[in-house]
């Protein structure tokens, strides 16, 4: 792990500390508690992460300059490849399913299905289509009758035979293979390098092609309540998810905030659609600090999340 002074979005060394949060060793009876995702994630960090059992120390800082709310130190790449490496070994994401198995999966694949549709103008049929860090994936139910469908996913999961895996990383996905549309659902909110890997999905889309990223609306609440910190390590905003845009000069075509299903129920997500040679947004474009401020003291959200409430305790 690596305490950084720039952010990791634009570079800016104008950091502010919002709190510090301390996280102790959870304690060796790992079988018992495999469904629970925070035990798991701790006792990797302290285990076969940091090597040692004393209470940890991580800031939550946010950058004045764009607006990007951080976890510090960060994770580095040999610490990412022991974390996945653990929790393929003991299997306990694969578990907690079992456990908790998603139920609107269907829902969830139709929503991003509509939405890709929109933005195209029709159904997308003959295209290459890639879900990067997919799953099993879920999200490809309803491209796969009409598209050919792949995966690349740290974790290995069982998938249907009409999706290919192509690996864990862009890496194992042979350089001249393009995509028409790329869907990158809740996976920047893990990532220690999001520009690096904003650019390289762009690079794999074909001339025209379409990158769909989700993610969680990270910088409402989210930020305050961090169970582990090797899961979720960055917080996103409207404005630094346009800086980060910006940052690797990417066209952005429409961000938006709004409730988006999961495994099991909605959350309140961002949604950032690009496409090659068509955008609404200029690569100039960006957000700001105190654009991010607003919005995590957005009393609307506030509102949202009670309308979400009303709506599972209504099983809609
Ligand atoms: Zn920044």
């Amino acid at each position: 792990m690596k305490i950084i002074q720039k952010c990791p979005i634009c570079n800016s060394v104008q950091l502010r500390e919002l709190y510090r949060k301390t996280y102790v060793y959870p304690g060796d009876n790992i079988e018992s508690n495999l469904i629970n995702g925070n035990f798991v994630r701790l006792y990797i960090l302290f285990n076969y992460i940091i090597q040692n059992r004393t209470p940890v120390q991580f800031t939550i800082m946010i950058c004045k300059n764009c607006g990007f709310i951080f976890l510090n130190p960060r994770l580095e790449a040999q610490d990412i490849e022991v974390k996945y490496r653990m929790i393929n070994q003991f299997g306990s994401v694969r578990e907690r399913l079992k456990k908790h198995p998603p139920f609107n999966l269907d829902k969830r694949a139709a929503a991003i299905y509509r939405r890709i549709c929109a933005q195209i103008g029709s159904e997308p049929i003959g295209c290459k289509i890639l879900d990067f860090g997919g799953a099993s994936g879920y999200n490809l139910r309803s491209f796969v009758h009409h598209n050919k469908c792949y995966l690349v996913d740290y974790e290995k999961w069982e998938i249907p035979p009409d999706i290919e895996h192509l690996g864990c990383t862009l890496n194992n996905v042979p350089q001249e293979m393009k995509f028409d549309i790329i869907l990158c659902c809740q996976v920047f909110e893990h990532l220690i390098d999001p520009r690096g890997i904003l650019r390289e999905l762009v690079a794999r889309l074909t001339t025209s092609g379409l990158l769909y990223i989700e993610l969680p609306l990270g910088c409402f609440r989210e930020f305050k309540h961090i169970g582990n910190p090797i899961t979720h390590i960055n917080f996103f905003s409207s404005a630094s998810f346009s800086s980060l845009f910006s940052e690797c000069s990417v066209n952005i075509k429409s961000i938006d905030v709004g409730l988006r299903w999961m495994l099991h129920n909605r959350a309140l997500c961002l949604t950032a659609i690009a496409q090659k040679n068509r955008h609404s947004f200029p690569p100039t474009y960006r957000g700001s600090y105190k654009d991010t401020l607003r919005q995590m003291r957005n009393p609307l959200y506030y509102l949202v999340l009670i309308y979400n409430r009303i709506l599972r305790a209504l099983r809609i």
